[in-house]
């Protein structure tokens, strides 16, 4: 059995929970497992609905007031129940800060392993290798799982794409009752959204990204002026950021949010690999540098080797006219 621990949140699935299932579905296939999709909240059976859609075989819920907001204890106590009667041979978590808030603690509690941060897997006879990035992703470091399952995997977001996810399903829904003895240690206390429209970078399917070829902070409207043509959020690299030209939030790459958008335009950034970790992994890379040598052309599927005044000005104009016509 393969477990996935689902991420909702405002009632609504998070697009990791699709990447997440879609690993699911494809070591399903491949070690002769079924698939089952875990639903911690209050109030969730619209999401449990959702789920039962899916090319899975069941969806376990467990609701309970305690968990209509997430909590680490109150997660690890249910998913403890849960695992210790259904003894699964793997659980699946997506690697997001709630993710990685839980996980080791319930692999800990359990004294099973965890591979976090996983972007692919493979088949060796009967053993499950997990292949996770490490070294600012310079290298894939494959670990062979072993010992008594469950064995914990966290999924890095954009290794799997949600589109990917296998539909036409119809999927058992199981209640599970849920009972807490242990102490909340943490609790939320509020919960502050970023301000809307641009900064969710996580969840955007077209970003154009800003980095220091645009030589300061007012030359960035031609960045904001091709994201509005495109209906695309903004991102930036961290010089971008350190200028103070935009806020943090902003800022994609091993020390900003991690993104795997189908369309990602690089506007005169270099392709540092702090950068490139953040968003190698996009559908589609549109890279404009006005030097050929620059290391984004090694990950970007299209290069534009040009003056980005010149480029993204006439670019901008296409798809405005795009849109009219
Ligand atoms: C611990 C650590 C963490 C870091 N985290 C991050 C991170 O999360 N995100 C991140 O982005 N960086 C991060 N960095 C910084 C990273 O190493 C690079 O310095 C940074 O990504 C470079 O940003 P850039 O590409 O915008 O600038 P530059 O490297 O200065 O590149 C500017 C590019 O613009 C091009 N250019 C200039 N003018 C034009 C023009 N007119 N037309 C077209 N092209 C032009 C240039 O050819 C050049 O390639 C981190 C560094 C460290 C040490």
């Amino acid at each position: 059995m393969i477990f996935v621990i689902t991420e909702h949140r405002d009632n609504k699935l998070k697009s990791i929970t699709s990447e997440a299932l879609v690993f699911a579905q494809r070591v399903g296939q491949d070690f002769g497992q079924p698939v089952t999709a875990v639903v911690l909240g209050a109030n969730v059976s619209g999401l449990a609905d959702e789920l039962k859609t899916k090319k899975i075989d069941r969806v376990i819920v467990a609701e309970h007031p305690d968990l209509a907001e997430y909590s680490p204890d109150r997660y690890v106590e249910a998913l403890k129940t849960i695992l210790g009667n259904e003894k699964p041979f793997l659980v699946i978590v997506g690697h997001t800060t709630q993710g990685m808030d839980f996980a080791p603690r319930l692999s800990v509690s359990l004294r099973r392993p965890l591979i976090a941060g996983c972007v692919e897997y493979e088949k060796q006879g009967d053993r499950l290798i997990l292949t996770r990035q490490v070294f600012n992703a310079k290298m894939n470091m494959k670990t062979g799982v072993r010992g008594e399952s469950p064995y914990f995997a966290t999924a890095s977001p954009g290794a799997f794409q949600a589109d990917e996810l296998q539909s036409g399903g119809n999927a058992e829904i199981v209640s599970v009752a849920v009972q807490f003895s242990g102490p909340v240690r943490r609790k939320l206390v509020e919960r502050v959204e970023a301000p809307r429209g641009m900064v969710d970078l996580s969840a955007a399917p077209i970003i154009v990204a800003g980095g220091r070829g645009l030589k300061e902070k007012d030359n960035f409207k031609i960045v904001f002026e091709l994201a509005e043509a495109l209906g695309a959020s903004v991102g930036a690299s961290r010089p971008v950021v350190d200028s103070e030209w935009l806020p943090r939030e902003y800022q994609v790459g091993s020390s900003g949010q991690t993104v795997s958008p189908k369309l990602y335009f690089a506007v005169g950034i270099s392709g540092a690999i702090q950068h490139l970790v953040g968003m190698q992994t996009s559908r589609c890379i549109v890279a404009i540098n006005k030097d050929v040598e620059a290391p984004i052309f090694k990950v970007a599927h299209y290069g534009i080797v040009d003056d980005l005044f010149k480029v993204v000005p006439a670019l901008t104009k296409i798809f405005k006219d795009l849109k009219v016509s």
